[in-house]
């Protein structure tokens, strides 16, 4: 819950306590962001009125480093309001004042589509498996010996498979280092990861470097 009026904080945590919910709260912008990143919860409840930052451009923050489902509660039933927040990358939304029963169900049809979208299962791509609970991956059935930052690096991307991740938000995930970083240690173990796969900056197949601006896992059979 990013909510700084204490009163609201202090109800929708005891609803959602009582509902079996684990809440932890932060009530600034920024003091959430590193709490998020920190913390990984399954979702975020947020605010859009905080006392330090606007939630629109929090929620743009948020979403450089996280995918993480976000609820964003509104203080009005405002159309317009709602299309910018959803556009910006929130999931759902409450419109304020709004029960705890209200939010408990929004965070449970929320949790149900990530659930359903992303689950535990291992991921397919090309020839490369990846199973997350055993950790192994295996390229056309040869087992990959990787590191373990150098597994969490090809689960992440994997997790964005088709789609250009920037380095920032892997340093964010695998290293936690949501404000940024050494956009050299993701190079080197990207790098790292080619070699193991088989293949190279120049010759790429599963891994491709978009320029500029990051890196994406695809199949390499399906370009
Ligand atoms: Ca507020």
């Amino acid at each position: 819950m990013v909510e700084d009026d204490t009163l609201i904080l202090a109800a929708v945590t005891k609803g959602l306590v009582e509902r079996g919910h684990v809440v932890l709260s932060a009530s600034t912008g920024l003091g959430a962001l590193g709490e998020i990143v920190d913390q990984r919860p399954d979702v975020v409840v947020l605010d859009l009125g905080l006392p330090d930052i606007d939630g629109l451009e929090l929620l743009r923050m948020l979403r450089a480093v996280s995918a993480v489902p976000v609820i964003v509660a509104t203080a009005r039933d405002d159309e317009q309001e709602i299309i910018r927040t959803l556009d910006a990358g929130a999931d759902e939304y409450v419109v304020k004042p709004y029960s705890a029963a209200q939010l408990d169900a929004r965070i449970r049809a929320v949790l149900r589509r990530v659930r359903t979208d992303d689950g535990d299962e291992p991921v397919q791509i090309g020839g490369l498996t990846i199973d997350t609970r055993s950790r192994v991956a295996t390229i056309d059935g040869q087992r990959l010996d990787l590191s373990r930052k150098e597994f969490d690096l090809l689960w992440h991307l994997a997790s964005r498979r088709g789609e250009v991740v920037s380095k920032r938000e892997l340093l964010a995930a695998v290293w936690r280092q949501p404000y940024g970083g050494p956009e050299k240690t993701v190079d080197v173990h990207l790098s790292w990861l080619r070699t193991k796969l088989g293949e190279s900056a120049k010759a790429p197949r599963y891994l491709r470097s978009v320029r500029g601006v990051g890196v994406m896992l695809a199949d390499p059979d399906s370009r």
